[in-house]
């Protein structure tokens, strides 16, 4: 059945794409299974030239990448070149892998005991909405490094660049099978995926309440499992820190791709005694974040994916919530909402608890460095945050105490692709990107030989 594909900042149809069925799916994950055989035994170094061509495929088709994006997911045209470049980047550093999976050599008596790094089979990839090109990248790159292939489903709103990116792959040589984009609903192709015992493994991005249930699905076969889920990250900022910078940046630190990032820092905690300062440097600073047309080369935020994430984000801004301060959005049609700061909030008020995925942000304020530690830790999730002070000492003291996958002291940065990226508690399961990604598509065997 086909879908309509919408442009969130015009309410456009751009495009109408055909859903995979669950017989279709089955389909593409036997072509797989059967591609599975010719790849794991290509040599080491034509893998790695065949990712080293599809990155320079990527590469030429950045801007056409870019622009598709803006279009399916009203990223920033700036944003979307980011994350085009990320794909060829990530195959890049990952083309390096096929030649470095070395195993061990492990001293026993009697003979030579060494470890092969095995690729598992078919790996499927489920990749949500809010940043189709870099996560699609994130696990296919290092999957097919490793000797397994790919079964990719894009989120059933943005599946337009996976489906090029298949194309692309075909363009570069990929063998057919190795790389298949299924579009489709996760209910259905996510499902088959789950459910087919070819697919040996899963990685999944999403809501947490989805990753548990993929969680669930794959125990009955013992599948690996990699998830990325939700975060209510905390931006915590000291008295002494650089005030001025860190309000200066902390709108970017949540409102980025319209606040639709699992490493928002859609909390920020402030301490007491610079409190009032800090707000009043930051209201200039969300007044100042340009919401425009994404295509424009100075947008910094975008629309929202659609009138349903529109719904979910507005109900944690009743007429009684206690704005602080907002942005401002263009007017006329497309899923639009303005960058807004609650404050006073309780802690247990469900806009400090929950995932929003908008621009909405908390501040708190907090009485010392435990004070903050404590607020910083008092959520089921734990995936990234930000600390900002001048004293390195406490910069660290903090970064250990929180219980968080990816922290950044005076910046927002989360996500290279050369550094591990995943969530503590239930932001996640697993590492992706870094040194050690590929070893998450291999499980290992280990051989005797004896020497009598
Ligand atoms: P989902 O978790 O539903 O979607 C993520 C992906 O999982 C999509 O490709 C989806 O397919 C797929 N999926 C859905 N159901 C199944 C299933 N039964 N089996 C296998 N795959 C499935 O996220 P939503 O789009 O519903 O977003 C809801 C909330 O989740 C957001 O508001 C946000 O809080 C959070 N979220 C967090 C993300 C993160 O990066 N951590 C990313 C996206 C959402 P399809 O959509 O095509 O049906």
């Amino acid at each position: 059945m086909p879908t309509d594909v919408v442009n969130p900042a015009t309410e456009e149809v751009v495009a109408t794409v055909e859903q995979t069925d669950a017989a279709g799916a089955d389909a593409a994950i036997t072509q797989a299974a059967a591609a599975f055989e010719s790849w794991r035994a290509v040599a080491p170094a034509d893998r790695g030239r065949l990712l080293r061509r599809f990155a320079d495929v990527v590469d030429e088709h950045i801007e056409e990448l870019a622009q598709l994006e803006v279009q399916n997911s009203g990223h920033t045209i700036g944003n979307a070149r980011w994350e085009a470049g990320n794909v060829r980047d990530v195959l890049a550093y990952y083309s390096a892998a096929p030649e470095r999976m070395s195993g061990r050599q492990i001293p026993v008596a009697g003979g030579i005991d060494v470890t092969f790094k095995e690729p598992l089979g078919v790996v499927g990839v489920i990749v949500p909405w809010n940043f189709p090109l870099p996560i699609a990248g994130w696990g296919l790159a290092p999957a097919l490094a490793a000797g397994n292939t790919v079964v990719l489903k894009p989120a059933e709103l943005t599946p337009l660049t996976a489906i090029r990116l298949g194309a692309l792959a075909r363009e570069a040589g990929l063998p057919d099978g190795v790389l298949t984009v299924v579009p489709g609903k996760g209910s259905v192709v996510g499902e088959r995926f789950i459910q087919h015992p070819a697919v040996r493994k899963i990685v999944f991005t999403g809501s947490t309440a989805v990753g548990q249930h993929v969680m669930r699905g794959c125990a009955e076969q013992v599948k690996r499992v990699t998830l990325e889920l939700g975060g209510k990250s905390a931006n915590i900022v000291f008295a002494d820190s650089d005030l001025a910078a860190a309000a200066a940046t902390a709108p970017y630190g949540v409102f980025d791709n319209a606040g639709q990032d699992c490493c928002a820092r859609s909390r920020i905690l402030v301490e007491r005694s610079v409190y009032d300062e800090f707000m009043s440097l930051l209201e200039p600073a969300v007044q100042g974040v340009r919401v425009e047309d994404p295509r424009l080369d100075s947008a910094e935020m975008g629309p929202l994916i659609s009138r349903g994430q529109w719904e979910t984000v507005a109900s944690y801004v009743p007429d009684d919530a206690p704005v602080a301060f907002r942005g401002k959005v263009p007017e006329g049609p497309g899923f639009w909402f303005a960058p807004t700061v609650l404050a006073p909030v309780a802690e247990d008020d469900r806009a400090v608890r929950e995932e929003i995925f908008g621009p909405v942000v908390t501040v708190q304020p907090f009485a010392d460095e435990g004070d903050a530690i404590r607020i910083a830790n008092d959520s089921d999730y734990g995936l990234s945050g930000s600390i900002w002070t001048q004293n390195l000492g406490r910069a660290l003291r903090v970064a250990r105490a929180v219980d968080s996958g990816n922290l950044s002291v005076n910046s927002h940065s989360s996500v290279r692709y050369s550094t591990p990226f995943g969530g503590f508690k239930r932001s996640g399961l697993g590492r992706e990107l870094g040194p050690d990604a590929v070893d998450a598509f291999t499980d290992t065997k280990n051989v005797f030989i004896s020497t009598a």
